[in-house]
């Protein structure tokens, strides 16, 4: 479906292009990317075929989340896992999450999607590590889904291989052998993987984490990923109690593991990253190690508060992500942007951490920590995947700033979307979904699936 005409989208209230160029009066775009930025007080070079007046609307680069895991949408505030840390929560949840079908998915995948997207989102990362019988296609299923939600994604291929019974922390039912973990995450990169400017799908191979992974798979997929230059993912240094297991199972701190395993390189990005002394922060610095930073999560399971700038410094990407719908609740990346500058303030102050960087690191920084530059800001030639925001609720009324009302003031909810050049959300709409038939499906499928346990 080609679409080249070009559109204007004009004169807007705030804008924040991620690079410190003059849009104020808008851009225009052609086709799926931006074709040019207008300064204040000046019109486009080009004539246009349609003008989109953003008079009332504050416009940034469309938010990249970094971190994912769909299928938790299903498990949402359930009673036996609220009030845990990490591992009793995991082990809480594990033999829930081991009854995931196929149509379970499919609905918790277009449902985080179209939640992610009202939110302001253009490109999701999902980490998928379930695979019970029957959900050998998770991946494929989630492909299928995307598409119909027409966003940009970078699905991961997880996995895990350590069970309960061997040492690690997964029941036996939720683990795969090495094989088949390696035979899947090759076919899926063959069949899925687009290493092209614009790619709407991208695939990444990401075993869970060390207490759910033998080395061996950590290894080999190092090797896979390198081979087919795609990129790794895992859960590192998130809690006390995982540092703990490491050292006690091979007798590493976290990074040192990572390292013997072939990880440390910028082909890796980390969800979570936040219990690193100095050193071990200059170490991945120095490899370009990507970090998925999810603020809601690390609060709701208390697990720690990443060193944003401390890593930013040492030469890490950072990104933000919301992390799975289990641990956050919910899967808004504006709030979650939201939740980043404060929490970060909380570590380093006030003064040091301001609304752009915030913006920065769920737009420009997520981009990085994804490998991409054709997205992640608004400049001549880069994918034209933009959110639009009005501030005419309550909550903004009376703000000065435009931009800073934004995350200030708690923006929730986009009133206008675009991906690839195509509009996804309109007057606060997603376009082409139903909702309340997204809704039945979703919650009677998260019903069904807490009934199998009980
Ligand atoms: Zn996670």
């Amino acid at each position: 479906m080609s679409n080249n005409k070009r559109i204007w989208i004009a004169n807007p209230l705030g804008i924040f292009t991620g690079n410190g160029a003059d849009a104020g009066a808008g851009l225009v775009i052609e086709g799926t990317r931006i074709l040019e930025l207008v300064a204040r007080g000046q019109t486009p070079s080009v004539d246009w075929d349609e003008r989109f007046d953003a008079s009332k609307h504050v416009v940034i680069p469309g938010l990249i989340n970094t971190h994912h895991h769909f299928y938790q949408t299903l498990t949402r505030a359930l009673p036996a896992a609220l009030n845990k840390e990490l591992f009793p929560w995991l082990k809480t949840l594990y033999p829930v999450w081991a009854g995931l079908e196929p149509d379970m998915l499919s609905a918790a995948t277009e449902l985080a999607l179209t939640e992610l997207l009202m939110s302001g989102c253009t490109t999701a990362a999902d980490h998928h590590y379930l695979f019970p019988s029957a959900l050998e296609e998770a991946v494929d299923l989630q492909v299928e889904a995307a598409a119909k939600i027409g966003m940009r994604v970078t699905l991961t291929r997880g996995s895990m291989s350590l069970g309960e019974d061997q040492g690690g922390l997964p029941p036996r039912t939720v683990v795969q052998t090495e094989e088949t973990i390696l035979a899947d995450s090759e076919r899926l990169i063959q069949r899925y993987h687009d290493a092209a400017e614009g790619a709407m799908v991208q695939i990444a191979l990401a075993p869970c984490s060390p207490f759910s992974v033998t080395t061996g798979l950590m290894r080999d997929t190092a090797t896979l990923a390198q081979k087919y230059n795609v990129r790794t993912h895992t859960h590192l240094a998130e809690t006390l109690d995982e540092e703990a297991f490491c050292q006690q199972q091979f007798g590493l701190r976290t990074v040192d593991y990572l390292e013997s395993v072939g990880w440390l390189n910028e082909r890796s990005w980390l969800a979570h990253g936040i219990h690193f002394n100095a050193d071990e922060i200059e170490r991945l610095g120095a490899a370009g190690v990507g970090i998925a930073h999810c603020p809601n999560s690390n609060m709701m399971l208390a697990s720690g508060i990443c060193q944003v700038q401390a890593l930013e410094a040492a030469g890490c990407p950072v990104g933000i992500a919301v992390d799975g719908s289990a641990s956050n609740d919910c899967s808004n990346m504006i709030q979650e942007v939201r939740q980043a500058m404060y929490l970060q303030r909380l570590r380093y102050g006030s003064s040091q951490v301001h609304h752009q960087h915030a913006l920065r690191w769920g737009t420009q920084g997520s981009a990085a920590v994804l490998g991409r530059d054709d997205i992640g800001e608004l400049a001549a030639s880069k994918q034209a995947d933009i959110a639009l925001f009005t501030l005419d609720e309550l909550r903004f009324s009376g703000a000065h700033d435009p931009l800073a009302a934004l995350l200030l003031c708690g923006a929730h909810q986009a009133d206008a979307v675009m991906v690839a050049g195509q509009w996804r959300v309109r007057d606060g709409k997603p376009v082409d979904i139903e909702i309340p038939a997204l809704l039945e499906k979703h919650r009677a499928a998260a019903a069904r699936l807490a009934a199998k346990v009980s």
